[in-house]
């Protein structure tokens, strides 16, 4: 187990209900096939803040290039200041892992699927959640995957090559 390549993995993704609605979005693909490959580190942006479950929903707004974390049902809910400063820190804790996927459409974990509003507009379905873009951006050589591209097998052998030359 130990010189299995350490991977995270969207928390929700393993089976943990951890979403907004206490439910979880479990990938079999991942659960049975990936962790034959990997040790795979569950983590749950929202719920490593401090967020409860359940929680209010939240979504992408009011900028496509600097976009706020708030309420989906009550705009006055905002965490983005929240989630920033976990991820600022959460970044930091992150140097030895060697890939991760994220969930698709999450305004935290999504990649380059989650759709951002401007005055209730979508105004972009190819953004990613705020964890996402701290990933991107303090480790741009990561191999990052959402959970969807896995169900074609080329991506999931890029994937699965990507991380085993990424170790270190
Ligand atoms: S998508 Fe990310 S933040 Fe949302 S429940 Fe899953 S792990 Fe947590």
């Amino acid at each position: 187990m130990a010189d299995k390549p350490k991977i995270g993995v969207s928390r929700c993704l393993l089976g943990d209900p951890v979403r907004y609605d206490g439910q979880s979005k479990p990938c079999t693909l991942i659960i049975d096939q990936l962790a034959k490959h990997f040790q795979l580190i569950a983590i749950c942006p929202e719920v490593e803040a401090g967020l409860p479950v359940p929680r209010p929903p939240v979504q992408l707004t009011g900028s496509i290039e600097q976009p706020r974390l708030t309420g989906r049902d009550n705009p006055i809910i905002d965490i983005t200041q929240l989630m920033r400063d976990y991820c600022q820190n959460k970044i930091l804790c992150l140097a030895e892992f060697s890939g991760f996927i994220l969930k698709s459409r999450s305004p935290s974990c999504g990649l380059h699927s989650t759709p951002i509003f401007i005055n209730g507009q979508c105004v972009s379905e190819t953004s990613s959640g705020v964890f996402a873009r701290a990933l991107q951006i303090s480790y741009p050589n990561l191999p990052l995957i959402e959970e969807t591209e896995l169900e074609s097998p080329a991506a999931l052998k890029y994937f699965i090559s990507a991380v085993s030359h990424s170790r270190s």
